[in-house]
């Protein structure tokens, strides 16, 4: 099964396994200890991490052992929603419909508009029942539908650098620090990250959460620019300029893995 994978060097194989409904990344680390077995909800595979010293053979043994576990796990999964016509998926926290409108010349190539009837309606992240009845306000992705996908990413990435650009520079303001950058990615792992130079990074995903969420988040990253760690001195600074810090931050714990369910691959 693992026949791919090079004795003694670290390096990251993608694998199929059968019975299975996602991708299994194997991962030969030089850092791990142990075999483990995850779920990365983000990616969407299952990961099963292999110390340099462990046998190829050992590693069959335990996915083997541990098969049914991680077929269980990955079942569970929420199913991905990519982008496409008639898609429902959140913007700052509100359900949108996604419209593919084809040619049109006027505005930008995307654009939001809110239907005359509809209030807007908060995304119900238990998983609930949607409110029924009126029309959700509407994305707009004009142009070649093949490319839509693509273009509407592009869009909510430059939607959520203006956000999240604006409130970092507010929070850093409050508290007298600078950031030196600020950049916005499509990274899975972390929501955001700080720099020992200063530079702030973030998922642009965070742009689908409700506002406060993607405020706690620069809050925090910020933050670290002054103190990078995770010390009571650093928590005090959070909440010094962001008083509803702990409901972001539980928002994220609880939701923040349903983000990576939008624009997946169709
Ligand atoms: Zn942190």
């Amino acid at each position: 099964m693992l026949r791919g994978l090079a004795r003694r060097k670290p390096e990251n194989l993608q694998m199929t396994v059968q019975g299975l409904d996602a991708p299994v990344t194997v991962r030969r680390s030089a850092r791990a200890r142990r075999l483990t077995l995850s779920v990365n909800e983000a990616r969407r595979n299952g990961v099963l991490t292999v110390p340099l010293h462990t046998s190829l053979e050992e590693a069959g043994d335990f996915l083997s052992r541990h098969f049914e576990w991680l077929r269980d796990r990955l079942a569970a999964m929420p199913e991905g929603v990519p982008f496409s016509d008639g898609t429902v998926m959140p913007l700052r926290g509100l359900e949108h419909e996604l419209q593919f409108v084809g040619p049109a010349r006027r505005r930008g190539v995307v654009w939001t508009r809110a239907d005359d009837d509809s209030s807007d309606k908060a995304v119900d992240w238990s998983g609930g029942q949607k409110a029924a009845g009126g029309s959700l306000p509407v994305i707009c992705v004009a142009g070649d539908e093949q490319h839509a996908p693509r273009r509407l990413k592009d869009w909510l990435i430059r939607e959520a650098r203006a956000d999240l650009t604006a409130r970092s520079h507010w929070h850093a303001k409050n508290l007298s620090l600078a950031p030196k950058r600020i950049t916005v990615r499509d990274q899975t792992t972390r929501w955001g990250s700080c720099s020992a130079t200063g530079v702030l990074s973030y998922s642009w995903r965070v742009i689908l959460a409700p506002p406060f969420v993607l405020d706690y988040l620069a809050a925090h990253e910020v933050a670290h620019l002054k103190e990078m760690n995770h010390s009571k001195r650093f928590w005090a600074l959070v909440r010094e300029t962001m008083p509803r810090m702990e409901e972001g931050r539980r928002w994220l714990r609880k939701h923040g893995n349903s983000l990576h369910r939008f624009g997946v691959e169709a």
